[in-house]
Parts: structure tokens; C-alpha cells; sequence
């Protein structure tokens, strides 16, 4: 038996539609990469066939947990989606959602799936405990993210709390970049456009439930250290700000989100206005206070970020938006084009999350195009009659409408998003690294977190936590900040690995130690050590960059940055002040920290050799 593991990798081929379970892999391996990204991204390495695109049927699509998910650890919710990156021909994906998924695949016995093939027509997967059926989904191809979930979940005969449901929506059927993955109504997972993958696989939904539990090896050792662990939540860890925890609980964004603006960060008219980011955020609080929030927490979750949100006034009186907890979705949704009111900011929000797309792709481009339109590049003779003045609803939904149908001007921006913006003349005005879009905040004034998300195997995601970097970061200086991006990343790719919520570490007091001590007695791996965890997060970095050099990547991909990334800002903290002049030796000085090659950026064969990845670099060539 696997302590802290399901035993069983569930695989589906969609050609044949045949399902099969097998063992868990040894314990060598799952030592080194534990779970999550890390081991989705070994399967990915092992399983991809060389010169296979994204989408491809023979490319697999990967949901993993970890060791911790489903358990007694805090926000023990976490679930990865990793398969080839449908946005930057040469790079893996990876997308986080949380909710109950996670924890009812861990409970009926499955640490992942690994999905390959392509359905001829719409399916979707049961997965009852031991019962696992492809069903026929035809009568759910068409519908949202929100009436999937409701019609399966009638359909299996079940309450809405037995089953859990990921799903596409429009989105995904229509492959479009930027898809999603959405489960339990506020959750999803969108980076690396996961839920375009299923569409090609024409794999609806995965609706699954667990009445199991997770085996633990010491499980008065491991109750002590989760106790501990949930008890600092909300207490600073050692040289950080607030824990996100803290400042994010019971729906804390609706409270906390000015946080955002403050620092100059809130993405708003395509990162060109600060006081109208201020005006933003002032207008969601106060419209908060006034309607009615409802903390939705996942799994074991003390913190609950994620919120239903009733509208009590307004165009949209009577709505309830079902929100995840970040300020990403609002700000791409809405902020990103000029959207001031709250009712329409919540109600653009819920669109993006129903059709299943992702915000932060969303408002990249329709920022672009938003921008480009009202600075003249593009007419209502190119928009075929919109008038997309910055915050024009109606004709905002329109698009979307016509986006997803692939018709009309929507039509036209379905495809990667630097091709549309050179078609459309509007190339510098588009948010992005490396074609796909960021974690939509203005992050140019905090050079860590931009130079993280600009590094980050997966594409730009989250790969360092705030409230470390968050102090040295108001000094707008290179310092020893490439240096720090690359610590940062390893502590938290280790934390992506496990099946916890980022928010249940970030700046959490003595969070290491503590989940390293959480494995330890979960799995009864008595010897593994703070050191080891670092090192699996050192790894599961290599093994990003590994995939990405033998699809391609060259040191040059490294510095396609949208331009507008790279310009300063024009008001706020860092007015004037742009990272760009540093961005070469920042990294060139990552690469140094990471053991990588200067001029290549691919790691060196003694860093293959020190971290014991010589397998990992044969499968993929890279000898
Ligand atoms: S903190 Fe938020 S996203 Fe994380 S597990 Fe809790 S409710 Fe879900």
C-alpha cells in the first residue's frame, strides 16, 4: 500500500474507448517528483511522442493530485491539469483548480488520469469508486459550464454535493485558446488552455465521486503537523507580509481587492490608466458591502477565498455570480476593457466562467482590441459595426458571442493571439509572454513577480509566492532578485506537487518544514527533509525547461514579451520606470542560479546529473 497515495493511475483511450487502471508509480519516482505538476510533467515526458502538437489525439491529457489531497491537510483541494501548452508550440501546460474534485478522485481510489486518444463523438466520464463508464454527451455539447455540471449531475441521479463535475464549456468545444477546465461551479483550471485539449479529445466532462479515504503511515504525527500547519494559516512567515490566506478569506477579495490597486497592479484598459484601476476596485468593495457575499470553501478549506456573490441592486438585481477568489477574473473579464459598473463586472465575469474561458486570456486580447479600436487601428468598419468604445457592454458580449460562434469580427480572433494582433496592426499593444497570456495584474511595478512570470516553464503562471518577494520588491532595482525568482520557484513548484491550495502557503508561518513533515508521516517516509522538498521543486522546474528545449526553445523565445509588459507604466508607484534595461542580465543571472546553459537556457548535463534526471533527459533526447 502507498501511504498518502491513491495506489491506482486511472487511463482512458478515447479512441477506443477503453478504460483500465494501473499501479501508482515506485516510490523512487514519487520521491522525486511527489505528485501534481511534477509527476503529471514526468508522465507527460515519458508518454509524448516526439514532434506531436498540443491537441494532437496521441498527446495525453493529465489530471493529477498529490499525496496530500483529500486528507486533513489545509485546503487539501488541489488538482493540476498538465498536457502540452495549446498556446506556445513548445512549451508543457499546467492549470490548478481546486473545489472537491481533487479530494473525490483521491477518495474513490485514483491519484490521476491519464487521458489519451480522441472520442468521435461527445463523451464524458463516470468515475463511481471502483465504477468508471464513458457516457455519450451529446445532449451536453452546446451548453455552459453551469448547466453541464447541473444536467450531469441530474442525469447520475445524484445531489448536488455527491458528484463533482469538470467541465467544458462553449469555449473548449470550440477549441479556442484560452479554454477551461471548470468544476464545482467556482473553480477551474485555465492555464495552458486545458479545456481546449478536451474539446479536441471531445471529452465533455469528468464527473466523479468518492467514498473512500487516504491511507496515512503516522496518523497522530500527521494530524499534530497539519493541526500546526492550519493553526499559522493566517500568521507571517518569517521575512514575508500578510499570508494571501489572510488577506483573501471569506471571500476576502470583495473586502481586499483596493490591495491590489494600491500597488499599481490592477490590470484595467489594457494596463494604460492607474487612477482608473483605483476607481475600479474602490467601485467593487463598495458595491460588496452592499450585496450579499457567501464564502464558498473547498475541501478542507479554512480559508475560503472563493465566494457566491447575490446581486441586490442594479441592471442585474437578483444574479448570483459563483466566484473564485481572485481578482484575476474581474480585472480580465472587465477591468481589461473599461468595464466600471460592478453588476456588469460580476456579469462578464460569470460569462467567461460559464462559456468556460479563461480571464486572463480573455482580457489580454480583448484589451488589445479594445485598445486598438479606440485609438483608431481598428474601425467599425473592421469590427463590422461594434462600437467598442473602452466599456461598451453590449457590444463587449457581442464579441464574445460571435468569439465563441467563430463568426463575424469575433470570428477573426480565435486564433493565436500575436497572429491576431499583427493582423489587426496592434501587435505592442497586446499583454502576453510568450503568446499566451499572464496572470492578469499590471505587474510591471514588481520586477520578481514579472520576471517569474516571464521564466515560468508552463507559460507566465504564478511560480513565486507574494508576501516573500513583496517588500524588496517596492524597490524597483534588479538587486538580487533573479536569485530569489529562482528560490521562490522552487519552494513553490514543491507546494504545486502536493494537493494543497497555493493560498494555504503563501507567507504561511514555517510552511515548509511543515508540509515537508506532512509528507514525511502521510507517506512514512521518515527521512525526507526540507532539502528534499526544495529539490523536488528544483526538479519539477528542469523538468519544464527539458520538455521546452526538446520541443524548441531557444534562448531567444525567453524574451517574447508583449511590449506593452516592458514599457513603464504611466502612473501609480513605478511610473516611468520600466525592468526592461535589466531584463538580459536578470536572466542571464537565473540561468546562472538555475545551473542552466547561458546561451541556451537548457539545463546543463551537471544539473541533469545533480538533481538524477539523466532518464528524463534520454526520453526526451537530451543527452
Ligand atoms: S483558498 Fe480558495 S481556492 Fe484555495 S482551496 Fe480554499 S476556497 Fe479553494
Amino acid at each position: 500500500m502507498a501511504y498518502g497515495y491513491a495506489d491506482r493511475i486511472l487511463r482512458v483511450d478515447l479512441n477506443t474507448h477503453r478504460t483500465w487502471t494501473e499501479p501508482l508509480l515506485p516510490t523512487e519516482v514519487l520521491r522525486k517528483y511527489i505528485g501534481g505538476t511534477g509527476l503529471a510533467l514526468y508522465y507527460l515526458a515519458k508518454e509524448t511522442p516526439a514532434g506531436a502538437k498540443a491537441g494532437d489525439p496521441e498527446v495525453p491529457l493529465i489530471f493529477m493530485t498529490g499525496p496530500l489531497a483529500g486528507t486533513r491537510a489545509p485546503s487539501s483541494a488541489n488538482y493540476v491539469v498538465v498536457s502540452l501548452h495549446y498556446d506556445i508550440p513548445y512549451a508543457p501546460g499546467a492549470g490548478h483548480a481546486h473545489g472537491f474534485w481533487a479530494a473525490f478522485l483521491k477518495h474513490a481510489g485514483y491519484e490521476g488520469i491519464i487521458i489519451s486518444g480522441a472520442s468521435e463523438k461527445p463523451v464524458y466520464l463516470v468515475i463511481d469508486d471502483n465504477r468508471i463508464e464513458l457516457r455519450d454527451a451529446q445532449a451536453f455539447w452546446g451548453h455552459g459550464t453551469r448547466e453541464t455540471e447541473r444536467l450531469i449531475k441530474r442525469e447520475l441521479g445524484a445531489e448536488e454535493d455527491q458528484f463533482s463535475v469538470a467541465c467544458i464549456g462553449q469555449a473548449g468545444e470550440a477549441r479556442l485558446h484560452g479554454a477551461m477546465i471548470k468544476n464545482d461551479r467556482n473553480h477551474g483550471a485555465g492555464k495552458g488552455s486545458p479545456g481546449a485539449i478536451m474539446g479536441c479529445k471531445k471529452l465533455k466532462a469528468i464527473a466523479v465521486r468518492g467514498t473512500g479515504d487516504v491511507a496515512i503511515a503516522h496518523r497522530d504525527g500527521f494530524l499534530d503537523t497539519v493541526a500546526q500547519w492550519e493553526a499559522n494559516l493566517f500568521v507571517a512567515d518569517e521575512g514575508c507580509t500578510t499570508p494571501l490566506g489572510a488577506l483573501w478569506h471569506d471571500g476576502g477579495m470583495t473586502r481586499q481587492h483596493k490591495v491590489m490597486a494600491d500597488r499599481g497592479m490592477t490590470a484595467v484598459k489594457n494596463l494604460t490608466d492607474y487612477e482608473f484601476g483605483r476607481a475600479f476596485s474602490q467601485a467593487y468593495m463598495d458595491a460588496c458591502k452592499e450585496w450579499i457575499v457567501t464564502p464558498k470553501p473547498s475541501y478542507n478549506c479554512k480559508i475560503a477565498c472563493a465566494y457566491d456573490l447575490k446581486i441586490t441592486s442594479g441592471q442585474f438585481a437578483g444574479f448570483t455570480a459563483s466566484m473564485c477568489g481572485g481578482g484575476e477574473p474581474f480585472e480580465g473579464a472587465a477591468g481589461m476593457i473599461g468595464v466600471i459598473d460592478p453588476g456588469q463586472m460580476i456579469a462578464l465575469t460569470d460569462l467567461y466562467d460559464d462559456i468556460g474561458i479563461e480571464a486572463g486570456h480573455g482580457g489580454s486580447l480583448m484589451g488589445m482590441v479594445f485598445e486598438a479600436y479606440n485609438r483608431g487601428i481598428i474601425t467599425k468598419e473592421d469590427t463590422g459595426g461594434l462600437d467598442l468604445t473602452w466599456g461598451n457592454y453590449e457590444a463587449y458580449t457581442e464579441l464574445v458571442q460571435q468569439m465563441i460562434e467563430r463568426r463575424d469580427f469575433g470570428g477573426k480572433l480565435t486564433g493565436d493571439m500575436k497572429d491576431v494582433a499583427r493582423a489587426l496592426g496592434a501587435e505592442d499593444l497586446l499583454v502576453h509572454v510568450k503568446g499566451a497570456s499572464i496572470n492578469i495584474h499590471d505587474w510591471r511595478p514588481r520586477w520578481a513577480k514579472l520576471l517569474s512570470q516571464i521564466v515560468a516553464g508552463t507559460g507566465a503562471c504564478h511560480q513565486i509566492e507574494s508576501p516573500r518577494l513583496h517588500t524588496d520588491e517596492l524597490k524597483r532595482e534588479v538587486g538580487d532578485k533573479p536569485e530569489k525568482v529562482f528560490d521562490g520557484q522552487k519552494k513553490k513548484l514543491w507546494e504545486d506537487n502536493l494537493g494543497v491550495c497555493m493560498f494555504a502557503c503563501s507567507g504561511v508561518k514555517h510552511v515548509l518544514p511543515l508540509a515537508a513533515k506532512s509528507v514525511a508521516t502521510a507517506t512514512g517516509w521518515n527521512d525526507f527533509t526540507e532539502e528534499d522538498a526544495l529539490r523536488v521543486g528544483e526538479r519539477t522546474i528542469n523538468l519544464m525547461r527539458l520538455i521546452a528545449v526538446s520541443r524548441g526553445f531557444t534562448k531567444s523565445n525567453e524574451f517574447d514579451v508583449g511590449k506593452r509588459l516592458l514599457e513603464a507604466p504611466t502612473g501609480g508607484p513605478a511610473a516611468g520606470v520600466t525592468m526592461a534595461p535589466h531584463l538580459e542580465e536578470m536572466v542571464n543571472r537565473y540561468y546562472a542560479v538555475a545551473g542552466w546553459d547561458v546561451n541556451s537556457g537548457c539545463p546543463k548535463q551537471a544539473t541533469i546529473k545533480r538533481l538524477d534526471m539523466e532518464d528524463v533527459a534520454n526520453w526526451l533526447g537530451i543527452a
